[in-house]
């Protein structure tokens, strides 16, 4: 049975900050798309935080539903990929920014951005993931790709939040000697658990030195930060290593010079989970299927009630959030 309603998180347009409210709408209410799915959960990201709070303007037209990710059932499909029953996924493609997205009971969305829920998944442990979990493992791909050196520290940083602690798992679990960069020290054991071998304080990477170059440190990193730590990070690579920069969460500014990119062949390797093309985005979401111990999805894993997503966006802008939060759209 196809619900009449639905509840949903409704951002307007205010003064500085969008007025937030939850809602009982009817179907009719939904944007176009040619397939109907009924949300079980969504998760939080930081991206969600900045749409919520304001503190970034995400959202492109007024009034929106957000929430970059999905995961639920399809009640009705024009496409022939989907049938009623099918159990999906969704991240990105400009959901919970341009197209209503996932804090909302109902979700009326586009066939070619879903993604069948990968085989060994619930529909939790797939918001587990989520757009975060998602891009670490984007980021992991990258870098075996263009080149890491599994004889040097791969050093994560942001390690605690989202990005960072599916990241330090999936490394630490191929591996890799994984140093997390972290501002929290009550959480090393938390991260000792994912899989973290060392660690460093993250104002010591977030310091600027002066200097072009410094030794060679790392065999690899993943950037959740950016600014003066994604500068100090490129300075210390070893030769022929990559950075997988992924994130703004210190910063969007980049203060470099090219000596690590033309005398240590560096690279700089960027990160885009919204529009990553369909077959990279399965083959992501089937290796994280495979790679990713449950335990360790368990371990980082929060469930929460939709009713709580306006506290829940002021902490995770504010650095608050550990590791994955699943929302649970019907409490
Ligand atoms: P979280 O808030 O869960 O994690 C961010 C972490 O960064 C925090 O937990 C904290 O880690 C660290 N941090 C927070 N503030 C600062 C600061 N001022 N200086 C240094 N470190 C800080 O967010 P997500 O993991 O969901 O996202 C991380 C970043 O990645 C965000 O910028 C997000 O926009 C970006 N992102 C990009 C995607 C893409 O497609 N390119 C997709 C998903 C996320 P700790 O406490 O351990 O220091």
């Amino acid at each position: 049975m196809v619900p009449e309603q639905f509840r949903a998180l409704v951002l307007e347009e205010g003064d500085g900050k969008p007025r937030a409210s939850f809602r009982t709408l009817p179907l009719s209410a939904l944007p176009e798309g040619d397939v109907l799915v009924q949300v079980v959960y969504s998760s939080l990201n930081y991206k969600d935080g900045l749409a919520i709070t304001g503190k970034g303007k995400i959202i492109r037209s007024f009034p929106c539903v957000p929430g970059i990710d999905l995961a639920g059932t399809v009640v009705e499909s024009a496409s022939p990929e989907f049938k009623p029953g099918d159990q999906v996924v969704l991240t990105g493609w400009g959901i919970g920014e341009r197209h209503w997205g996932g804090y909302s009971q109902m979700a009326r969305v586009r066939s070619q951005w879903l993604v069948p829920l990968p085989e060994g998944f619930t529909l939790e442990q797939a918001m587990a993931v989520g757009t975060a979990g998602f891009t670490a493992m984007l980021c992991v791909m990258a870098l075996e790709e263009h080149g890491i050196n599994r004889d040097r520290p791969v050093v994560v940083t942001g390690a605690a939040g989202g990005v960072g602690s599916v990241a330090v798992a999936l490394l630490a679990r191929r591996g890799y000697h994984v140093v997390a960069s972290t501002g929290r020290p009550e959480l090393h054991d938390y991260l000792r658990r994912l899989g973290a071998a060392e660690f460093i304080d993250r104002q010591e990477l977030a310091t600027p030195s002066g200097r072009p170059l410094e030794s060679e440190r790392w065999g690899g990193a993943v950037d959740t930060v950016g600014g003066d730590t994604l500068a100090s990070l490129l300075r210390a690579m070893s030769y022929g290593c990559s950075v997988a920069s992924c994130g703004l969460a210190g910063g969007s500014h980049l203060n470099t010079t090219v000596f690590p990119f033309i005398l240590r062949g560096v690279n700089l390797l960027g990160i885009d989970s919204v529009y990553c093309p369909m077959p990279r985005r399965r083959e992501a979401w089937r290796r994280l299927a495979e790679e990713l111990p449950a335990d360790l999805l368990a371990e980082m894993t929060t469930v929460r009630g939709l009713s709580e997503i306006l506290d829940l966006a002021e902490a995770i802008t504010d650095g608050q959030i550990r590791g994955r939060v699943v929302i649970d759209v019907n409490r």
